[in-house]
């Protein structure tokens, strides 16, 4: 089934603390000359108009994107991930949203490549021209993401992040992303991992996050930021969080102080806050 479509929800609440951290993540990585690789096992379409029928039908970016572009008092990893949308939005309003695959290519150098592997046939056809012109930097595949992990790991120079972002529109997705990152952990243990994952009430979205965790990576963070309290029906996406494995370790002290900004400027009602835990060794 593939009826999820990112067009629909770019650039909301879950997009912007999703993107924000996959920034720092490369940002860390450019540190150093040495190339790395940035897999993205769920790409999506690479850029989106924000005008098309399909984000203007929800306008979600309204309440994450909205409210920042046009603030001046960010704290710095978010006008780094504001700035990095910008490039897409050179005449000053905002007119597309880049999904990760585009934000990934602004922090890329000469020596550095992107693996991006998507299924949706729009999806990928609108991936695949995002990046036409880049075909020796970046590697377009109709596969599935899950899979095609294993076959590039460990990459030649040691250095990886991966993004592993499913939709969760089926059950399975919350098995496999378990055990896809068990399975990448056993083949590369240096790697930096993110993976995204909804604020839901149904059982697997909740235990998600503690299964990641029984993988027993040493090092790791999970992040979440919910928007507004469960709804009374147990329907609806409240927040979201990602779970890195290997992060840098400036990342903890960075986020401490950018998630109380987001939950007063994207918070919706009572329920807004973030829980950031971490050990990193
Ligand atoms: N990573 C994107 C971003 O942050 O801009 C958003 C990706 S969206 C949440 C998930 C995407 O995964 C959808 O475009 C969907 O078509 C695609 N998809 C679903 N199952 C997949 C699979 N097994 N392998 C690759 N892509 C898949």
């Amino acid at each position: 089934m593939l009826s999820y479509r990112h067009a629909f929800h770019a650039g909301n609440h879950a997009d912007v603390l999703k993107h924000t951290v996959l920034l720092e993540l490369l940002a860390y990585y450019n540190r150093k000359d040495k190339p790395w690789i940035y897999i993205d096992t769920h790409a999506g379409g690479g850029c989106y108009a924000l005008e098309s029928e399909q984000a203007g039908k929800t306008a979600e970016f309204g309440e994450g994107i909205g409210r920042l572009w046009a603030r001046d008092d960010l704290p710095a990893p978010l006008a780094a991930y504001v700035a990095a949308v910008g490039q897409f939005n050179p005449h000053g309003r905002l007119l597309f949203y880049p999904g990760s695959p585009a934000l990934a290519m602004t922090q890329a150098r000469a020596q550095d490549r992107l693996r991006l592997f998507e299924l949706h046939p729009a999806d990928f056809e609108s991936l695949q021209r995002t990046f036409d012109r880049e075909q020796e930097r970046v590697q377009v595949r109709r596969a599935d993401g899950f899979g095609a992990l294993k076959g590039l790991l460990p990459p030649p120079s040691r250095r990886a992040v991966v993004l592993i972002d499913p939709p969760y529109e089926v059950k399975d997705d919350y098995r496999r992303v378990v055990d896809t990152l068990r399975d990448a952990l056993r083949r590369f243990p240096t790697g930096t991992f993110a993976v995204w994952y909804p604020m839901l009430s149904r059982t697997e979205a909740r235990m998600l996050p503690e299964r990641l965790a029984e993988l027993g990576a040493e090092s790791w963070l999970d992040v979440r930021l919910a928007v507004r309290s469960p709804a009374r029906d147990g329907f609806g996406m409240f927040g979201s969080g990602l779970y890195v494995v290997n992060p840098p370790w400036l990342l903890p002290e960075r986020l401490e102080k950018t998630l109380p900004w987001l939950v007063e400027h994207l918070g919706q009602d009572e329920g807004a806050g973030f829980d950031l835990e971490h050990h990193i060794e």
